[in-house]
């Protein structure tokens, strides 16, 4: 045999996966080299096949066999396109695990000359899996940004108190949404003989460290996509949690989760063609699967031992697992051919791993990818960095398991089923089961229902400092997922430095600093020596609702009678119990951010999710007919509106409001709940309309209003809901058993301040242009502040600037420290700039704070003196 001359060959070709890498020794003894003929190629590899020296897949074979011009040879390698050109591009970092780019797929044309690329390519990377068990890949529509902001949001998460977690653990449910605490997860290896004999069986320098322990690791479950509306398996399909100090939760973990299942669903269609499979063998079954964007966070302060076991040795259950970058160094996977190989992802790439759905569906051919992740001298390295930049020191990862749906069969698909003995190894099993024993086996799924109950009661017993052995202080889940208010945490440090003997000023709190109008606190004097002292009517005396009622006709123009309002303590209660009268479990409410902190607080206690859409200062934060239409599905139920808004100070003009009333009208299911509370604060020239009385609106309607901001009642707590009788009676019901009625004082007091003339009377008027006054102040000052961006407030008294200038990876506030969101600027303008304000994340807009401006001309100079001070672009670097 003549060896013939071949274009050399990068070093990475020698480990790449694919037919190139097992033709190129056969091209290189046959006595054509690259110009032999298909037909003399074939019977070598069919010979070497049958000898065991080539590791070739039918489907490559069947490839080969048909590619080609009559004596081409292997296209692909000499006359055809290289895998090279075709997309399949080196991987300096980890040579065994070249990068495929899946833009050649996704962009190719169905013309014949592209298709047959495009088959080259999956075949390459059905054959990578089988080699490696893992792929990496680059996703054009994959900004690694993405990642980014998920591991600093999670960095954030696992950085928070263990009491804070504690509330979103679901040990009831195996843990499948919400936060596992370090030490549950057992890996396969402490349980499973087996995986301890494989790993005694490779060879030394490939051997895993076995641990001894469950995982010092926590983990948050995440689930992304739809789910089913009905299933075997409920414990594996339920509504995800959202844990409570984060309201930008949803929309980051669902943006960069819905971008790695994205490109799960290519490479499953990719791997199912590179099998000589129905390209959609793989997808179709993954229809409303339990997806799971599944980080884990391992504290290295606590952890960061160099050798150090955060996951022991295991396969994964799920049918792909993909990784993004992680900031930690540490995971090891396992060929198929046993070499255990460091990870390292390319920038811009992203990482898959089989797991054991896989395996099933193959019958084996593609082995579920063995992993662990150790504490190295790198993940040392990147601790030290990411103390020295004063961010928390956890190690996160960037996760998704996708998987086949729980009521589909697992099941060998096509030829797979042919092979011998893979009937019995993998025998048909719903994924549902197959997950379930896999979750017991790593003690994620207790046994019995006491057993989970156990679990229950000590996880709660770990969050709780004073906690008796003997008592089970379980919350309902709903309870314990409240997040406690942002503002209220801002006022609590404001308050600590004011007791330190800090000249702090806060503009933090939302109540108009003037006292309640005279008029009104006679009444209220006059309502106790009337002896107005005793219960009245559960939704309010008939005197105030028909004060009320006149109020909406004659300046509103929406009709009510008395017995379709319902007053309440505050309208915050009347809210609460709006919502609560309308959702069942599992609907959704749409709530345009930036929102009032309590409306998704309120939606998730009352069982409903709460459905984000976000507004920029461009659009006047503002939501829009095409955002509002975007986010609608058959389980929307309520869209909350604030006009005059807070946080942001917005107004909707009744074009914009009837451009929403439109699309509301499409979605027979939808309700509004319109929130007025702000309605007399407004600023000419605009002007507030009642939703109720956009045409076909009423009936959808429940209009809520009070007395705190317009007439400076905050301390009275009186608010009123008027509703189609229906809703008003429903939440009616609501009130008379849980608080009756509201104080029969401020009542009393109620209807004067009704009395006192339209729009609340000279009184109420002469507040409103002090507040305009300071908005005019306030906004222009702002304006002069270089990298603060602002949509100009028409009502209420906030403002909420946009900050993105000055927070950020990077940015430092010299002598202060790194300011990489809102929530650090805030801190840093309390602690050296002595004004309290409120990140904008805790009302939706991660990069903006609220300022209210319910303080005196000279207390708002002086704090807007001290805010551009602490903001001069001198005292920052990185910006
Ligand atoms: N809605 C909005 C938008 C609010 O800002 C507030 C008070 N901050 C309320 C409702 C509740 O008001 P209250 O319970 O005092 O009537």
């Amino acid at each position: 045999m003549t060896a013939v001359k071949l274009p050399a060959i990068p070093a990475w070709y020698q480990h790449c996966p694919g037919y190139i890498h097992d033709l190129y020794p056969i091209c290189a003894n046959t006595q054509n080299g690259l110009g032999a003929s298909r037909r003399h190629l074939m019977e070598e590899l069919h010979q070497q096949q049958r000898q065991g020296k080539a590791n070739m897949h039918a489907a490559q074979l069947q490839l080969i066999a048909s590619s080609g011009g009559a004596d081409s040879g292997v296209s692909g390698y000499d006359s055809g396109p290289t895998l090279l050109q075709l997309g399949m591009q080196p991987n300096p970092l980890c040579e065994q695990l070249p990068v495929f780019d899946l833009s050649l797929y996704l962009n190719a044309s169905a013309d014949q000359a592209a298709q047959a690329d495009v088959q080259r390519v999956c075949a390459a990377l059905a054959s990578c899996l089988q080699r490696c068990s893992a792929l990496v890949v680059r996703d054009p529509r994959v900004d690694t940004r993405d990642n980014d902001t998920f591991l600093s949001l999670l960095e954030r998460y696992f950085n928070q108190p263990l009491a804070d977690k504690m509330r979103d653990v679901r040990a009831d449910v195996a843990y499948q949404v919400g936060a596992t605490p370090e030490g549950v997860e057992k890996p396969r290896c402490l349980r499973d003989a087996s995986i301890v004999a494989h790993a005694e069986g490779l060879a030394a320098g490939d051997r895993p460290c076995l641990p001894t322990e469950a995982d010092p690791k926590w983990r948050f479950f995440w689930r992304v996509g739809s789910r089913p509306v009905s299933t075997q398996y409920p414990e594996l399909n339920t509504a995800p949690v959202v844990p409570a100090a984060f309201p930008e939760w949803r929309q980051v973990m669902d943006s960069w989760g819905g971008k790695l299942l994205s490109t799960v669903a290519t490479v499953a269609e990719m791997a199912a063609r590179g099998f000589g499979l129905d390209p959609a063998a793989f997808t179709s079954r993954m229809h409303n699967a339990p997806h799971l964007l599944a980080p884990t966070g391992a504290d290295l302060d606590k952890h960061g031992q160099l050798g150090t076991v955060i996951a022991g040795f295991h396969t994964d259950l799920n049918f792909l697992t993909i990784h993004g970058r992680s900031r930690y160094p540490g995971l090891h996977i396992w060929l198929a051919d046993g070499r255990r190989i460091p990870v390292r992802i390319p920038e811009g790439c992203l990482l898959l791993q089989a797991g054991k759905q896989m395996e099933w569906l193959t019958g084996g051919a593609v082995k579920a990818g063995y992993h662990e992740v150790l504490c190295t001298q790198e993940t040392l390295a990147a601790a030290d960095k990411a103390r020295a930049e004063g961010r928390p020191v956890w190690r996160v990862s960037s996760t998704v398991f996708s998987q086949i749906a729980s009521d589909e069969v697992l099941v060998p698909l096509g030829r797979f089923a042919d092979s011998p003995g893979v009937a019995a190894a993998y025998p048909p099993t719903p994924a549902g089961q197959q997950v379930a024993a896999e979750l017991q086996m790593i003690n994620l799924m207790a046994t019995g229902r006491g057993a989970v109950r156990v679990v229950n009661v000590l996880c709660t017993a770990m969050a709780s400092d004073t906690a008796a052995a003997a008592v089970d202080t379980t919350l309902n889940p709903r309870v314990a997922s409240l997040k406690p208010s942002k503002t209220m945490a801002l006022t609590d440090l404001a308050t600590r430095l004011k007791e330190e003997g800090q000249d702090i000023i806060g503009l933090a709190a939302g109540e108009p600093d003037f006292d309640t109008p005279a008029p009104i606190i006679e009444a209220g004097v006059e309502a106790l020596r009337l002896g107005y002292t005793r219960y009245t009517p559960n939704t309010g005396t008939s005197a105030l609702r028909k004060a009320i009622c006149a109020k909406l006709s004659s300046e509103n123009g929406v009709k009510y009678d008395p017995d379709q309002v319902v007053v309440s303590n505050g309208a915050k209660q009347c809210i609460w119990q709006a919502l609560l009268a309308v959702c069942s479990p599992d609907d959704e409410v749409i709530i345009p951010a930036p929102f009032w902190v309590s409306y998704p607080e309120m939606a998730r206690l009352a069982g409903a999710s709460p459905v984000i859409v976000s507004s920029s200062p461009e659009e006047g934060f503002k939501l829009t007919p095409e955002a509002l239409q975007a986010a609608l599905t058959p389980r929307s139920r309520l869209l909350i509106l604030c006009t005059p808004s807070n946080p942001t100070g917005a107004v909707y003009t009744r074009e914009e409001l009837e451009a929403l009333a439109q699309v509301v009208a499409g979605h027979p299911r939808l309700l509004v709940l319109s929130d007025e509370i702000y309605e007399y604060i407004v600023y000419s020239p605009a002007k507030h309309y009642s939703f109720a009385t956009l045409p076909g609106m009423y009936d959808r309607t429940l209009t809520v209003n009070g007395f705190s901001k317009a007439y400076a009642m905050t301390g009275w707590r009186l608010g009123y809901l008027a509703a189609p009788r229906h809703f008003a009676k429903a939440a009616a019901v609501i009130q008379s058993q849980s608080t009756s009625g509201a104080s029969s004082i401020a009542q009393h007091a109620a209807v004067t301040a009704l009395g006192m003339g339209p729009q609340g009377g000279p009184l109420v008027q002469e507040m409103i242009r002090a507040f305009e006054e300071r908005r005019d102040y306030v906004t222009q000052r702002l304006q002069q502040m270089p990298g603060v961006r602002l949509a100009a407030p028409q009502g209420a008294f906030y403002v909420m600037p946009e900050v993105s200038a000055f927070v950020g990876p990077g940015v430092e506030a010299k002598g202060w420290g790194p300011v990489p969101d809102v929530d650090a600027l805030c801190r840093y303008l309390v602690e050296v700039g002595n004004v309290a304000l409120v990140p904008g994340d805790a009302f939706g807009a991660p990069t903006c704070i609220r300022i209210s401006y319910a303080a005196s001309l000279d207390t708002l100079a002086k704090a807007l003196d001290r805010v551009a001070a602490a903001l001069a672009s001198d005292n920052f670097a990185g910006i």
